[in-house]
């Protein structure tokens, strides 16, 4: 499984200092098992899926094998899916729920992408 890390989840992690290693931890947990512990987003967000962290603490995230399983990969706003494999995942965003929610434009997510580390 290849991970990848959206500027925008890294600035959470950022901000977010205090619960790094419960992030860190569930980061691991969700590369190991994506579909299991996420919940499918819908409506404009058809295609994230979302995984708790803490209590109205979430992170987003794409996986490219259901990306193109429910053969919605041109409407799910995965910018450079056709280039990455199948075991693929995009972490995209973190925060409490409503800052995630909170009426954000995802167009263009899943498109810059950095590690985890930098
Ligand atoms: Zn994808």
């Amino acid at each position: 499984m290849k991970a990848e890390f959206e500027k925008a989840f890294l600035k959470g992690v950022r901000k977010h200092t205090s619960i790094k290693k419960q992030i860190e931890q569930k980061v691991r947990q969700i590369i190991e098992h994506p579909v299991e512990l996420g919940e499918p987003l819908k409506g404009n967000l058809r295609g994230f899926y979302s995984c708790p962290v803490k209590r109205n603490f979430i992170i987003i995230y794409l996986y490219c094998a259901a990306c193109r399983k429910k053969g919605d990969a041109e409407f799910v706003a995965c910018s450079n899916c056709s280039t990455t494999s199948d075991e693929t995942i995009k972490f995209v965003l973190l925060g409490p729920h409503d800052e995630v929610y909170g009426g954000r434009d995802y167009t263009g997510l899943g498109g810059v992408i950095s590690s985890f580390d930098s």
